[in-house]
């Protein structure tokens, strides 16, 4: 654990008793604080209180003692409209933190010449796998590197700092946007798509979130930053311009002249001189894919940077287990493959997946993004049907009408049974069963992980029925 500093014998408050909620409110108790927790849940509450917490009702307390409120990202303060505690905050005048905030206060603590580094990475899609890629070849390059933040670990819950260590972090949009002076010496971008708009009030919030991530960039740090959508090819720009970090532009839409291209399923490295083949995927089977592709372009140059030799990457992508629930194939079952991809939960992330397979029986739907599935169209043609689960089945009925065959199915349970049997059925080669709802899980799930265990059950369930039908 990372103990939070600069808010010794200070009152703090701590809203959001979810795993970071917990991790910033013992890692300010561990720096000193006095810390007052609450949750609008009471399972939460009463579980804090078990771990010696001291629970305060934040809308009825006196705020004269509070000098800051740690917020986790999960709760509005702008955007569609804010948390009342975040707005009683505002109004007494209480700054707001996020824990990546506690993290950057603490790692900022250390004298320049001890820090550790960190990699920090965001984007709409590709954060968890460029994260969880980039940490396993830094690990296997003999370094001392932990991952955390929007995934597994909360970053004060990480190992405590060293010299030589390496912290790599996936930072959502909602974090980085309650961090203040986090220094990234490598920063990631790997693209930025409509998501989250209701969250921040816009693209341009959005967008102003994710930049944050380059705020305190100097000289001798890298900016690694797609080229490969508009919004993404213009903060690179601007980048250059301003000539803080050195700037590796990433594509895995065409050579670039200067930066890491990904083409064909082989990493180019380019530089003024030369462009050199680097890293042939076709090895590396969790990383197949043109979204892998610029994951990996991401990954190979921040490890660069960290001073890995090509070599040392390339054999260590080539070990990369992959990650669960995206595009995860989960087996073939009577000549039908099932593909896991439940993380797909916007538009941009489908389309990686209906790209990659043909005749597909698609399971989609939960509760829809704004746009719901716009910007698909081009992808149809791999779609033999759709069967629609969830709030969304309405309206994505409506958006493929006339476009591509769907049948409204409301559970996954009901899809999955309706899809094995036309996909069986359909005498196509091949046929896929993908689940990869274009949409949030939480109308009928806990989060995404659970709507791909509960297809991974399902898919089970079919194979334990039809060898209950077998003769013995
Ligand atoms: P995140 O952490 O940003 O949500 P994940 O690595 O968990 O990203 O992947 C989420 C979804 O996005 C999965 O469906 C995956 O197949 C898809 N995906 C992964 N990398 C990319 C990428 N670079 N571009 C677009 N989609 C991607």
């Amino acid at each position: 654990m990372i103990a939070a500093v600069g808010f010794k014998d200070k009152t703090i408050a701590v809203m959001g008793l979810g795993r970071t909620g917990l991790s910033a409110a013992k890692a300010l108790l561990a720096g000193g604080a006095k810390v007052i927790v609450w949750d609008d849940n009471d399972k939460n509450r009463e579980a804090a209180i078990k771990t010696g917490l001291t629970c305060q009702d934040l809308s009825k307390r006196d705020w004269s003692d509070i000098a800051a409120l740690v917020l986790s990202p999960g709760i509005p303060h702008t955007h569609p409209k804010p948390h009342h505690v975040a707005k009683l905050a505002k109004a007494v005048g209480v700054p707001i933190l996020g824990d990546t905030e506690l993290f950057a206060m603490a790692i900022n603590a250390i004298a320049p010449k001890d820090r550790p580094v960190i990699y920090g990475i965001t984007g709409t899609n590709g954060k968890s796998t460029t994260t969880v890629l980039l940490t396993h070849i830094l690990r296997e390059g003999g370094h001392d590197a932990h991952a955390g933040g929007n995934i597994g670990t909360a970053c004060l819950d990480l190992p405590e700092p060293h010299p030589g260590m390496i912290y790599v972090l996936e930072l959502s949009s909602y974090q980085l946007e309650l961090t203040q002076s986090l220094h990234c010496n490598g920063a990631i971008l790997l693209n930025l798509s409509p998501d989250h708009l209701d969250r921040h009030g816009g693209f341009a919030g959005y967008e102003a979130a994710k930049r944050k991530i380059f705020a305190h960039q100097e000289i001798g740090d890298i900016a690694i930053i797609s080229m490969d959508d508009t919004h993404s090819q213009s903060l690179c720009m601007n980048a250059m311009v301003q000539g803080k970090a050195n700037v590796v532009p990433i594509s895995a839409q065409g050579m670039l002249s200067h930066g890491i291209s990904s083409v064909a399923g082989k990493l180019y490295e380019s530089s003024a001189t030369e462009t050199k083949m680097r890293v042939d995927l076709v090895n590396a089977p969790a990383l197949k894919g043109q979204h892998n592709g610029q994951n990996a372009a991401a990954a190979f140059a921040a490890a660069r940077h960290a001073g890995l030799s090509v070599d040392a990457i390339a054999t260590a992508m080539i070990t990369f287990p992959g990650l669960a629930h995206r595009m995860e194939t989960i087996g073939s079952f009577q000549g039908v493959r099932f593909i896991n991809d439940s993380k797909a939960t916007n538009a941009d992330a489908v389309r990686q997946a209906l790209g990659t397979f043909v005749n597909i029986f698609w399971i989609v739907g939960g509760q829809a993004k704004s746009g719901g599935l716009d910007g698909l169209q081009d992808q149809f043609g791999a779609v033999e049907k759709a069967f629609l689960i969830g709030e969304a089945q309405d309206a994505f009925a409506r958006q493929l009408k006339g476009k591509v065959k769907a049948k409204k199915c409301g559970t996954l349970d009901n899809a999955v049974s309706q899809a094995f049997e036309a996909a069986r059925g359909s005498g196509l080669p091949d046929p896929v069963i993908l689940l990869s709802p274009a949409c949030a899980s939480f109308d009928q799930f806990a989060d995404f992980k659970a709507r791909g265990e509960g297809f991974r059950a399902l898919v089970g369930g079919l194979e334990d029925s039809q060898k209950q039908k077998r003769p013995a």
